[in-house]
């Protein structure tokens, strides 16, 4: 990966071009989530996407990590064209290109934490060895080296989380994605992983996009997009008062 040492470099990782999103509803017709949501995130930014429930961070996240597709716009993923992959399609490039980290670590429980980093390695033809090392390299980036063979229920919820993170790392990826990554940690946990991921992105230059519904959360980010009613309605520096982002 390339080193921009937290500054934010002409690298394009997320290019997101009036992207409307819209799912049917029960009665017929549809409801309309996402509307022309237009935004680029650079190699190195650590940006955080607030908005309130209900506002559609979520159905962003969805297609932002190639979990699913917009009705309409174009999305671009390290210049690469995923509007409109099948499902297949989508897995591939999910596994290339983004870490994941979720609310809830989303480990596997009966295997151990070396294992649980070593899952995004699993479809990239690298012998065992060498998965092993680079799982091990990325347990010790997150200082949980000790506890390889540990399970994750063995662990506190930050540790877990550090677990999480390590696995994101380990497939070497464009971008990490964070769906709320301390919603489920008490605050001086939450506070440690969010400290985390200030590092990375400051001193290797990884790029980070956060969904959060806090204020104080998205403090720790370069960048606040922020969305109501699947608009968005601010998008520029972490601002000093909250007011700003009222709509
Ligand atoms: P947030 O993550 O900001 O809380 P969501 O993106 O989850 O918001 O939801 C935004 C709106 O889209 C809500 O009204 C929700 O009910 C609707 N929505 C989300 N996903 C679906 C879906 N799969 N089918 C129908 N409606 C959905
Ligand atoms: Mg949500």
């Amino acid at each position: 990966m390339k080193k921009t040492n937290g500054k934010k470099s002409d690298v394009n990782i997320i290019s997101m071009n009036k992207i409307c999103k819209s799912f049917p509803v029960e009665m017929g017709g549809e409801q309309q989530v996402l509307f022309d949501i237009t935004f680029d995130v650079n190699q190195g930014e650590f940006v955080s996407i607030m908005g309130p429930s209900g506002s559609g961070k979520s159905t962003c996240m969805n297609i932002i990590g190639a979990l699913d597709t917009p009705t309409s716009g174009t999305y671009k993923l390290y210049g690469k064209d995923v509007t409109n992959l099948s499902s297949d399609e989508l897995a591939i490039v999910r596994n290339e290109y983004i870490g994941f980290v979720f609310q809830q670590f989303n480990l596997l429980s009966k295997r151990s934490v070396l294992d649980n980093v070593m899952m995004p390695l699993m479809y990239r033809g690298l012998p065992m060895s060498e998965r092993i090392r680079r799982a091990r390299e990325m347990l010790k980036r997150v200082g949980l080296e000790k506890f390889e063979s540990y399970l994750p229920t063995q662990l506190s919820g930050g540790m877990k989380q550090r677990v999480a993170i390590a696995r994101a790392l380990a497939g070497d990826p464009k971008l990490i994605l964070a769906d709320e990554p301390t919603g489920a940690l008490d605050s001086k946990m939450g506070n440690e992983i969010l400290q985390f991921f200030k590092k990375l992105n400051e001193e290797m230059g990884i790029t980070i996009v956060m969904i959060t519904h806090e204020f104080e959360i998205a403090q720790y980010s370069n960048r606040l997009i922020h969305i109501y009613d699947g608009h968005i309605t601010y998008d520029g520096k972490v601002p000093r008062d909250e007011k700003v982002l009222q709509k």
